[in-house]
């Protein structure tokens, strides 16, 4: 390894938003460098796609690959979702949503599906070096150089664009300063897998996520998501100061599934398959998404909240975006990155940030239990639990905040 290289592009992490932004600029014939700190496969939380994003997977080439070893990796057909909420129900078909686009997807596990998109993007041709880390980045407008981290030692790399797709590593905000607070309220997820050993007959549909509200306090919920091998994914997010910290996150997980009375019938004889474990102070905001010769995709920029499953739908349009801009950049374009990229990204991220306030404030809990089958609304309503936060034709994506005040208001008068 000679002690500095060079290459186009550098992507940080190897994650869902860097293997899509990977494979597409390869595909262009631009020479590109993944750098990734785990080796793969590694645990990652963040299971239940939305249909949304199967555009960018396909846009990458790797939607054939994700049909064809689905079945074999455990991931689960999803055409949903279904809500509980002290003996309420009710279900959302994304295949009845009013925008355009995919009306499926897949609950997957993130260390295989992971691995299953890097895969691909290196057949793509990108290059991918596990077990190294991005210690340090200077950027300017004429390129940037990065100090890396290796078994080997220390090197450099320079390229003329780097996209940071680290995750929760967030590693150009906090090098760069650019990390801003998030709005959002601070909360915790408790989470594992469990062989769910659910009984045929259970009043469960496998094919959606069940997001449970928890019977006594409001912003509390779970989600259930299984996979096609008979596992699921269970977790609790909550206020920090509903979490016994004198007992372990097992304990802590069993006794919120115990509270709820679905729950505990659904999970009766489930066996868990690995240590609870958990995770905080996830919602993070920065104050601009690009800057001299690099981009923010995915969490590295901004990450709301995990109850309507978007972190992987933001993270993997944010890397087709960037991914496209970056060759039309590299072929000789000037790119407006505000206007082109950070502007258009944010509008649907504020859309779903919208339903995320309303959902803990309870208002667009109400809604969704509102909706019978034949609510004109309800397959808009459909679109945007199915990703689609950025189709403006939808007029809660348009006017989020005023539509969704007009329909609460409808349900409480109710
Ligand atoms: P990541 O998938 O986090 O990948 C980042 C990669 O960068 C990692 O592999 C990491 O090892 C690497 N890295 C970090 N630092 C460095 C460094 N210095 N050098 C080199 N490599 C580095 N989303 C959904 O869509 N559905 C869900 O159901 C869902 N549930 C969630 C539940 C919880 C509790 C939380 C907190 C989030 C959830 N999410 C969910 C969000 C989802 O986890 C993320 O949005 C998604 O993983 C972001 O993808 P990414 O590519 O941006 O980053």
């Amino acid at each position: 390894m000679s002690n500095t290289e060079v290459c186009d592009v550098v992507i940080i992490g190897a994650g869902p938003s860097g293997a899509i932004a990977a494979a597409m600029l390869a595909k262009k014939g631009w020479n590109i460098m993944v750098i990734e700190r785990e080796v793969f496969p590694r645990f990652s939380i963040g299971e239940s796609l939305l249909p949304h994003c199967m555009e960018f997977v396909e846009q990458a080439g790797m939607l054939d690959a994700l049909h064809e070893h689905a079945e074999e990796l455990g991931f689960q057909y999803k055409n949903g979702a279904a809500f509980y909420r002290n003996g309420e129900r009710s279900d959302f078909d994304f295949e009845q949503k009013f925008s355009q686009g995919p009306g499926t997807t897949y609950q997957v596990k993130r260390a295989v599906f992971d691995k299953l998109l890097a895969d691909e993007a290196e057949k793509a041709g990108a290059n991918f070096r596990y077990q190294q880390t991005v210690l340090s980045v200077e950027t300017d407008e004429q390129g940037a150089c990065l100090e890396i981290g290796s078994e080997q030692g220390n090197y450099q790399l320079t390229a003329k664009f780097v996209l940071d797709a680290s995750g929760f590593g967030r590693v150009l905000p906090r090098l760069l300063d650019l990390e801003t607070p998030s709005n959002l309220t601070n909360r915790k997820a408790v989470f594992t897998h469990f062989k769910d050993n659910m009984p045929a007959n259970a009043n469960f549909d496998r094919q959606k996520i069940l997001i449970t509200v928890h019977p006594t306090i409001a912003d509390v919920w779970y989600w259930l998501i299984p996979f096609s091998d008979g596992t699921s994914s269970i977790g609790v997010v909550t206020r920090p100061e509903f979490l016994d910290d004198s007992q372990t996150p097992e304990e802590q997980l069993l006794k919120f599934i115990h509270e709820d009375d679905n729950l505990s019938v659904l999970l009766a004889d489930a066996e868990m398959l690995q240590p609870a474990r958990v995770i905080g102070g996830y919602s993070a905001s920065v104050k601009s998404l690009h800057g001299p010769s690099y981009a923010l995709l995915g969490n590295a920029g901004e990450f709301l909240d995990p109850v309507f499953s978007s972190g992987v739908t933001i993270a993997m349009r944010s890397a087709a975006s960037a991914a496209t801009l970056l060759d039309r950049q590299l072929s000789g374009e000037t790119i407006d990155w505000q206007v082109d990229y950070d502007e258009p990204l944010r509008k649907g991220i504020e859309v779903f940030k919208t339903f995320v306030m309303s959902w803990y404030d309870t208002g667009f809990q109400n809604v969704i239990f509102f909706q019978s089958e034949e609510s004109e609304v309800k397959p808009m309503i459909t679109s945007i639990l199915a990703g689609y936060a950025w189709d403006e034709t939808n007029p809660f994506v348009k006017s989020s905040t005023r539509g969704l005040r007009m329909l609460t208001k409808l349900c409480e008068a109710d």
